[in-house]
């Protein structure tokens, strides 16, 4: 979904990078100029007359004055774009579900807000300025002060001092703007890129609230997306309400106080229309299953297919409840209305992909539920290379079918009797369910070349096992 919508870039993201750009050129600049001050000042021997240290800090001045002075323009320009964005994502969903009647007359509020946004993030970025001329203002204080005291001893450290700054100053981390609870320092260009985009969520959101509450409208339901983390988890496409007057719905105020929404989230919220009984709702929310009903609508659909076709029902496992909650556990666990099931690990893998028989619903269908609710990869034995490329996946890595790991399915589908090894020596042609390789995919919404597995196998030499296989993919996504 995302990598449809960032085909190009947004005005509000030209802006933004714009202004990344120029906080980063400052600061080069500002680090470069005090990183050659500092090589002409060595300690007790050379030292910079307070005139010419005064002189420096005062083009740093300037420098960062200027930077505050063409803060605004852009600061305006993503604010401005983003909050127009997001009203006509707003309105474009609302006329969509039929709801043109505007009952709630926002006047100027849409002005005000836009107003009160670009004031805010101005002044977030006046910090950024002021912390950095306070760095700069310091170091320079201090090296004047070293001056000063030439031929005295003792007392005040002056170059002590100048290297405690400059811990904040170099010329390939900037200067450091700020210090986050995890520790980790943002310097000025990239505080400026992450409060640019976390400003750009909250405006967004902001604008499409603004116009539902203008069209009465109290309920959106968050976007749902595989893998997630965990304060984000409880939200996962869960229907909320704006103003907590549609009762029955958590607030999206809970939301946010739980931590939905944070800094680098990706979830998203969009209008919800509640079922009025008549089938006019939208789509049912995926991972509508429980771990006990999802392993019981497996094992039917799974049962149905081998009554029907036992040399193909053997590739799909049928994990128990206990492996569900064991060894996916926050897995997203899906049943169709017609009893076929999909499911989406918390990192993205699809699994147990199974079509019921009786099932409208198609087999590619499935595998598109799954990418659209953020399923990006899985493996299969090879005898189903064909569908999987057929739906836009893309083999990355295999490894060779393991005796050891034969599923009872599979020795069921070739009749094999309980104690008889010899089927370890047979070859292919002599099996009526073949040995097949395990091929690992990628998501990629791209036909393959690779028609046949054997295409595949040939082309790329096959990885040590299963595991090894699986982390090559795994980093290819990455
Ligand atoms: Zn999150
Ligand atoms: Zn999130």
């Amino acid at each position: 979904m995302c990598a449809k919508k960032r085909k190009g870039l947004s005005d509000a993201d030209k802006a933004a990078a714009r202004l990344v750009a120029l906080y980063e050129k400052a600061e080069r600049d500002i680090a470069a100029r005090i990183t050659r001050t500092m090589a002409a000042t060595d300690g007790d021997k050379n030292k910079l007359t307070i005139r010419a240290l005064e002189q420096q800090h005062k083009a740093i001045k300037k420098i960062l004055k200027q930077l505050l002075a063409k803060t605004k323009k852009p600061v305006n320009e993503i604010v401005n774009n983003t909050f127009n964005g997001g009203l006509a994502v707003a309105r474009k969903e609302l006329k969509g579900a039929g709801m043109t009647d505007i009952v709630l007359e926002m006047g100027g509020i849409n002005t005000r807000t836009m107003k009160v946004y670009s004031e805010q993030v101005y002044n977030r970025m006046a910090d950024v300025v002021q912390q950095a001329n306070r760095t700069t203002s310091d170091i320079y204080q201090a090296l004047k002060m070293n001056t000063a005291l030439t031929g005295a001893i003792g007392g005040y450290d002056a170059i002590g001092n100048v290297r405690r700054n400059m811990q904040k100053v170099s010329e390939d981390a900037g200067i450091t703007a700020f210090i986050d609870k995890r520790g980790r320092s943002w310097n000025m260009a990239s505080y400026t890129d992450m409060l640019c985009r976390t400003s750009s969520m909250q405006i967004f959101h902001q604008a499409k609230t603004n116009e539902y509450l203008a069209h009465g409208e109290d309920l959106v339901i968050v976007s749902s997306h595989y893998p997630t983390c965990d304060k984000c988890a409880p939200w996962n496409g869960k229907v909320l309400s704006l103003t907590g007057e549609t009762p029955g719905y958590p607030t999206m105020e809970e939301a946010k106080a739980a931590g939905l929404f944070h800094p680098n989230c990706r979830h998203t919220y969009g209008l919800y229309i509640p079922d009025d009984g008549a089938g006019n709702n939208q789509q049912p929310e995926f991972n509508n299953s429980t771990s006990a009903e999802f392993a019981e609508s497996l094992k039917t659909a799974k049962g149905n297919v081998e009554a029907l076709k036992p040399e193909i029902a053997w590739r799909v496992a049928a994990h128990t409840k206990e492996e569900f909650e064991g060894d996916y556990p926050g897995a997203a666990l899906h049943v169709t209305e017609g009893g076929s099931t999909v499911a989406i690990t918390a990192d993205g893998d699809i699994i147990s992909v199974c079509k019921n028989p009786s099932d409208r619903v198609r087999g590619s269908d499935l595998l598109k539920l799954a990418v659209d609710n953020g399923g990006v990869k899985l493996d299969s034995y090879s005898g189903n290379h064909e569908f999987y490329i057929n739906n836009g996946f893309e083999p990355v890595s295999w490894c060779r079918w393991s005796d050891d790991y034969a599923s009872d399915d599979w020795k069921r589908a070739n009749n094999i009797k309980d104690g008889d090894n010899s089927w370890r020596q047979k070859s292919n042609a002599e099996l009526h369910v073949k040995k097949e390789n395990i091929i690992f995919y990628k998501y990629t919404g791209k036909k393959s070349k690779y028609l046949e597995p054997g295409d595949f196998e040939n082309a790329v030499p096959a990885a040590k096992d299963y595991d090894a296989a699986k982390a090559e993919r795994d980093k290819s996504i990455e």
